[in-house]
């Protein structure tokens, strides 16, 4: 239920600015709520004089209402992350398993292009905004977007990838509608009906399973742990495009300039095939420079363990483990990382791991396909070279 407060509405007409839905107008200087709205809460948490407020009625959950997986696209550098077809594939499995529909949500200016993709990877249906204004992301607008389609379609689960924006936008959301969130998933499973969901807990040593009692049942999923489809299919998903009002007023921040990253951090992590990680065992700042070398002879990009991001000898952008980013590249070079469960929970996953490590017993070997016992500053000039040599061989 929604009430307008008519001692305290001054008619300043900002409500009737924020709402992505038209659905405010004014009467004689007072604001009028119509039958468009969906209770996003834009009007509420922008009324100077807090004169609206939303009561959602705390009822029994009846279930049946709500239908549908949704996945929430997310597009950077002009193409649909790889988190949003990962999750596509786990969406399909989990809606194939409860007979409902698969659909992703596309928000941006200019999108449309991108639903041919999403049906290739398993959308059945896609649900549009587009507006000039939301060419970036934006917090606050994608916040109500989504909370007020969300109470119009009533999906039954909505998932995010765990990616800066997801985790922004994710939490945004469940308080804003009141919902339960499970950050960080490592696995989604359907249990009688319901999402099953599971995460690292307790300092990643124990794995946790939690079911939601809110609807839609909400959870942000890392990138690289769940599997897009292997091969595409020519799906033509349906199209449903939600109209949308966006103010630059309702929005708190503004993108002023962009620029693009060069060096450490120009690749993301998650998304590059090679990867050099470099732990404690370095022993000092200079020596990432034999890592760099090696990255640079196979094409890849810099990882870390968490004490060298600790030591600020890399950023945290190149940090792989639980507090860091999940990677799955086709190869990981580990050296002098010991393989704490933290570090090894971010890249055991990868296709072919490569580790070297003074001590036989490290547990890193457990994981590795190839394992060098020997010291890094060693074994990686040795490999250099040999990678040289069979380079000027071809
Ligand atoms: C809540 C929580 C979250 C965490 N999140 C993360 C995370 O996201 N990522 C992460 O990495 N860690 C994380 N950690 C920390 C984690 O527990 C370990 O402390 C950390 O991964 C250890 O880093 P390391 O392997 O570089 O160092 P160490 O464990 O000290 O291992 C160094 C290794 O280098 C080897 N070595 C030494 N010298 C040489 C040499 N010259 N040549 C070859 N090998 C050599 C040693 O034999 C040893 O095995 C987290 C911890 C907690 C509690």
């Amino acid at each position: 239920m929604i009430e307008v407060d008519a001692e305290k509405c001054s008619g300043c007409k900002k409500c009737v600015k924020v709402c992505p839905y038209g659905a405010v107008t004014m009467a004689d200087k007072l604001a009028v709520i119509g039958d468009e709205c969906n209770l996003c809460g834009a009007c509420e948490q922008n009324c100077p004089e807090g004169a609206i407020t939303i009561q959602r009625k705390k009822v029994e959950i009846d279930e049946s209402k709500f239908k549908d997986v949704w996945v929430v696209a997310e597009i950077a550098e002009n193409k649909l992350k790889n988190v949003t077809l990962e999750l596509l594939g786990k969406g399909r499995e989990l809606a194939d398993e409860l007979g409902q529909t698969l659909c992703a949500v596309l928000i941006g200016k200019d999108v449309k292009s991108y639903t041919k993709v999403l049906g290739e990877y398993g959308a059945d249906k896609i649900y549009l905004a587009e507006n000039d204004l939301l060419e970036f992301y934006n917090t606050d607008s994608y916040n109500m977007i989504i909370s007020g389609m969300i109470l119009q379609f009533n999906p039954n689960i909505v998932l995010f990838g765990a990616t800066h924006v997801g985790r922004d936008l994710a939490p945004r959301i469940a308080s804003n509608l009141e919902l339960g969130l499970t950050a960080d998933c490592t696995g989604l499973s359907i249990d009688e009906g319901r999402l099953l969901q599971t995460r690292p807990a307790f300092g990643g040593n124990v794995m946790a399973d939690i079911l939601s009692h809110t609807r839609p049942q909400m959870a942000t999923v890392r990138p690289n742990v769940m599997k897009k489809l292997e091969s595409p299919t020519d799906k033509v998903p349906e199209i449903v495009e939600v109209s949308v009002n966006v103010d630059p007023r309702g929005m708190r921040t503004k993108v002023l300039e962009r620029t693009e990253i060069s060096g450490v951090g120009a690749v993301k992590i998650d998304e590059a095939d090679v990867i050099i990680a470099g732990g404690r065992g370095l022993g000092s700042k200079e020596n990432l420079k034999l890592l760099q070398d090696l990255a640079d002879e196979l094409g890849g990009v810099l990882g870390a363990s968490r004490v060298i991001v600790d030591e600020q000898w890399l950023p945290k952008s190149q940090q792989i483990g639980q507090s860091g980013i999940t990677v799955s590249p086709k190869l990981y070079i580990g050296a002098g990382i010991s393989g704490a469960i933290q570090h090894l929970v971010g890249m055991k996953s990868s296709d072919t791991i490569i580790v070297i490590n003074k001590d036989p017993n490290a547990p890193i070997f457990e994981v590795a396909k190839i394992g060098v016992v020997g010291d890094l500053t060693q074994v990686i000039p040795a490999l250099i070279e040999a990678i040289k040599a069979h380079k000027a061989a071809q």
